[in-house]
């Protein structure tokens, strides 16, 4: 094993204390650094992060003119008792409206707005009553699948599976002539796909049926940060020592159960020994881990050492974890109307009453769901679009030029105007790829339920007879109910810090809130 470091610095406190490291720089690794920090027993506290940067999965860049955010584009559910939407207060983040009393009480039952325009693939807008009609259709089957978690038997393994039933039961009954037929079908097959992004799956039929509904939605209209998500992770970056962070330092293996001892603290043994990539190792007396479910998926058999108890590890590889990507497209000048949001592109050819099968290269912009136009920017103007699942990870293979030529043949023949201009450029995500992440988000997949979320969220070791709380788990996939969010991730980052502060500190007075 390689040489131990662990230097003092302005992140050192005089005097021993219990030593920590986090593993993780996102909104959970920062979260849980903060409280920590804040308690005078948690002295010696570092966070490892593998890439150049803080904010994980929060990341805004300047592009365009403007901010794109390429993870974390909305809070969902900004209402008081919303860590993330009180934080962003605050620090004076939002915008006066979303801040009102009035966004705070919207009721949105967790589903995507209308779009403004519907095109579809044969070039014409589809008509706006059909539209809302289909999309409340298709919202009261998502609203009766969440019912499931009460206690009724699920009639289907899968979300996809019982939409895709009532559906097909309901359309046995639909007296439409069969075009109509066809492009009511194929508006659902977009509502499933838009599902998909939400989830961050490939396909609905992945989506465990029975827990889906303990997704918990709060009151509040989604909203943005208009300088940029990126400056709430900026904020709590900003209240740590500088030196606090060690970035570009990768985690190999966490050794646990152990008695590491190091020159510079002689007589001191530690449960856990951190590896780095780079050989460089830590000695601490709790690890709180908040890589990514993606990033523990494919590190699972090496990552702990000894491996981890066989629940925790069929945990990981139980649940989900999908890939959602953006792509942003700048133009010169809109061929959207003024004061349009959101635009939906409609496959009259897709229906989820029917399998194609079909080459990936062939159809993949097919999943693409439509474009959020992004408000704000000056000279130029910016569509956000999404895409989610296997296509989404095939297009992260493609060039820019390939995924610009694409998209550019979808909005020509969804407009119906074959010399619409080319988008000047293109810049999107690439979450699969990303060695640190693996991928979008979490979610309850089939086989699984939310049981294995706290599973993996619970401490090792287990029995408690070893040293306590050697390795303790956060991040957003760790969270029961706020799963694939910001704010579940902050909360997790939270919980695993107070357990620590409990465990040292039994008189402590937490902090809340305890969602
Ligand atoms: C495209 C996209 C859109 C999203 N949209 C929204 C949204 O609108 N609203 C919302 O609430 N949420 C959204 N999310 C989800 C949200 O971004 C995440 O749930 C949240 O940011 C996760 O925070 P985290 O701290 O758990 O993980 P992360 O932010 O992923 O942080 C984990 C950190 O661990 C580091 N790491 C990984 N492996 C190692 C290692 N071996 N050693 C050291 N460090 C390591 C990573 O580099 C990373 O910095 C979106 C995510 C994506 C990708």
């Amino acid at each position: 094993m390689g040489a131990m470091e662990w230097s003092g610095g302005q992140a050192e406190r005089p005097g021993r204390g219990r030593r920590v490291l986090v593993v993780g720089g996102g909104i959970a690794g920062l979260g849980a650094a903060q409280r920590l920090r804040a308690h005078p027993a948690f002295s010696q506290l570092r966070v490892l992060e593998a890439t150049d940067r803080a904010g994980g999965r929060i990341r805004s860049e300047r592009g365009f003119g403007g901010v794109l955010e390429l993870g974390a584009h909305w809070i969902h559910g900004p209402s008081r008792g919303n860590p993330v939407f009180e934080l962003a207060a605050e620090h004076r983040l939002l915008r006066e409206k979303d801040l009102s009393e009035e966004n705070q009480r919207m009721e949105t039952g967790g589903h995507v707005g209308l779009p403004s325009v519907t095109y579809a693939s044969s070039g014409v807008s589809v008509s706006r009553e059909l539209v809302v009609e289909t999309a409340s259709l298709f919202h009261s089957l998502i609203d009766q699948a969440r019912e499931f978690v009460r206690g009724a038997a699920a009639p289907a393994p899968s979300v996809g599976e019982y939409v895709r039933g009532a559906l097909r039961a309901l359309a046995a009954g639909w007296t439409d002539r069969e075009d109509a037929r066809r492009l009511r079908l194929a508006l659902m097959h977009n509502f499933l796909n838009v599902e998909c992004c939400v989830s961050g799956t490939h396909s609905m039929d992945l989506v465990a049926l029975a827990p889906f509904g303990e997704y918990t939605v709060l009151p509040g209209l989604d909203c943005t940060f208009p300088g940029g998500y990126q400056g709430l992770t900026n904020h709590i970056m900003a209240s740590l020592p500088e030196d606090m962070i060690i970035f570009n330092k990768p985690v190999k293996t966490i050794h646990w159960n152990g008695s590491f001892q190091e020159a510079a603290s002689p007589g001191e043994t530690f449960p856990v020994l951190v590896e780095c990539e780079d050989g460089g190792c830590f000695p601490a007396h709790h690890v709180i881990v908040t890589v990514p479910l993606g990033f523990l998926k494919e590190h699972v058999d090496t990552f702990f050492e000894p491996p981890l108890p066989t629940e925790k590890a069929d945990a990981i590889r139980k649940l989900g974890f999908g890939t959602n990507n953006k792509i942003f497209l700048e133009f010169e000048e809109p061929f959207w109307e003024p004061g349009c949001q959101h635009i939906q592109v409609v496959w009259e050819d897709m229906s989820p009453l029917e399998d194609v099968a079909s080459q990936l290269q062939d159809v993949w912009f097919k999943k693409l769901i439509g474009f959020w136009v992004l408000p704000s920017f000056e000279s130029v103007h910016v569509l956000c679009g999404f895409i989610a699942g296997l296509e989404s990870e095939f297009m992260e293979t493609l060039t820019d030029e390939e995924v610009l030529l694409s998209l550019t043949q979808v909005l020509r023949r969804v407009t119906g105007n074959a010399r619409l201009p080319a988008p000047r450029s293109v810049l999107r995500s690439r979450w699969h790829s990303a060695p640190y992440t693996r991928g979008s988000y979490s979610y309850v997949a089939v086989g699984s339920t939310g049981e294995d979320i706290d599973r993996l969220a619970r401490p090792l070791p287990e029995d408690g007879a070893e040293a306590q709380l050697q390795i303790l788990f956060a991040g957003e996939a760790t969270h029961r109910t706020f799963y694939s969010t910001t704010h579940g991730a902050l909360l997790s980052g939270w919980r695993e810090a107070d357990r620590l502060i409990a465990l040292q500190d039994p008189q402590a007075q937490l902090p809340g809130p305890q969602l």
